[in-house]
């Protein structure tokens, strides 16, 4: 006799990559986070913080991070929602739309592994779908799989590719279910599919304050889509599910773009030379749209060389995972901290 439902027994949970504690002596290129400091305009506003935020609840909608986000992209303030984080939106898509075996999730693989996660937890059937080569979305699989959720990371992690945006159209065509597109490296990236929100009526886009906004400890993300589809996860979501202070703070950082734009083409330019000093070393790396390079190191010896980088204070992302055994997924850091990364790997080499 378990206390837990057969799905939570029959399933793994999600391992994040390794947090070690603030101050520990580390170079951290293993979760994606930003390697420069969140917007001065953020700070500020968490500095002189009002008690009367804290005492009163927060707004369920948040609507002064929505009408930042209006202001920043161009969308209108009813077709977004907030979320803790994108991660708190999926969940909220896969409890809204996805049930066992007549609703399910499908997905193309390598991609993010919390789909599997949340469909494990709902539980409804998954269907993975292998990338054709070169990262090629298998269209027709993924539509004949017709899922309730379509899951669709563009640029996708772990391999930075970007997905062309005739590819999702042909995708939220062929399917009767929800077109998820998350983009938590958009800011990163040469294009973005929010267009196909006012294309398509099943096709949301997700965005994150997570990697180009520097604020992965805050919790914050949001989804674009029409009112109508909008209105099933309203009614999904935690009333409460953006606390005061980052609704303060994540507004603030909304509305300096042009921080975080600079923050983003400096990260755009350490990974071309990350790239170029991978590649002169052995290793095949793809290309990538993220902040965020997978590699495969001359010998494939991966796991061994994340151990050894970890021994250096050193991490970097390893999956033991089929199809990514061989390689390493290595956030960009700052110049400093990459160039510490590449004398590693000589020494280890
Ligand atoms: C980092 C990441 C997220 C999670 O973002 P949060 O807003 O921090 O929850 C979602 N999707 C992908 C593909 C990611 O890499």
């Amino acid at each position: 006799m378990s206390y837990f439902r057969p799905a939570i027994d029959a399933m793994t949970g999600y391992i994040p990559g390794e947090q070690p504690k603030p101050g520990t002596k580390i170079i951290k290129l293993n979760t994606n986070e930003n390697p420069y400091p969140p917007s001065p305009k953020a700070m500020k506003v968490l500095q002189n913080l009002d008690s009367e935020w804290l005492r009163r609840y927060p707004d369920p909608f948040a609507r002064e991070f929505c009408r930042a986000i209006s202001d920043a992209l161009g969308v209108p303030t009813d077709w977004i929602i907030v979320g803790n984080g994108s991660d708190d939106l999926l969940n909220i898509l896969v409890r809204c739309c996805a049930e066992g075996n007549e609703r399910k999730v499908v997905y193309p693989m390598p991609t993010y592994v919390l789909y599997r996660t949340l469909s494990a937890i709902q539980p409804a059937q998954v269907v993975e779908v292998p990338y054709y080569a070169d990262f090629q979305l298998p269209i027709e699989e993924l539509v004949a799989a017709n899922g309730a959720i379509t899951f669709i990371a563009s640029p996708n992690s772990p391999s930075g590719h970007l997905v062309p945006l005739d590819d999702l159209r042909k995708l939220a065509q062929g399917v009767s279910g929800i077109v998820v597109i998350d983009e938590a490296y958009v800011d990163f990236a040469d294009y973005t599919a929010l267009p196909l929100v006012e294309e398509f009526d099943n096709v949301i886009v997700l965005r994150t304050l997570s990697k180009g906004y520097s604020l992965a400890g805050l919790r914050m993300g949001f989804g674009i889509a029409n009112p109508k589809l909008l209105s099933g996860l309203f009614k999904v979501k935690d009333s409460y599910n953006i606390d005061a202070i980052a609704i303060a703070v994540g507004t603030a950082a909304m509305e300096d773009q042009a921080y975080k734009n600079a923050c983003a083409e400096k990260v755009k330019l350490s990974r071309s030379k990350l790239v170029v000093e991978l590649k002169n070393l052995g290793f095949t790396v793809l290309d990538s749209q993220g902040n965020f390079v997978l590699a495969t190191p001359p010998a494939g010896n991966a796991e061994s060389i994340y151990l050894a980088l970890k021994e250096l204070g050193i991490l970097v992302r390893y999956f033991k995972q089929a199809g990514l055994e061989d390689k390493l997924r290595i956030t960009v850091g700052t110049e400093e901290q990459n160039q510490a990364l590449i004398e590693a790997l000589v020494s280890l080499i």
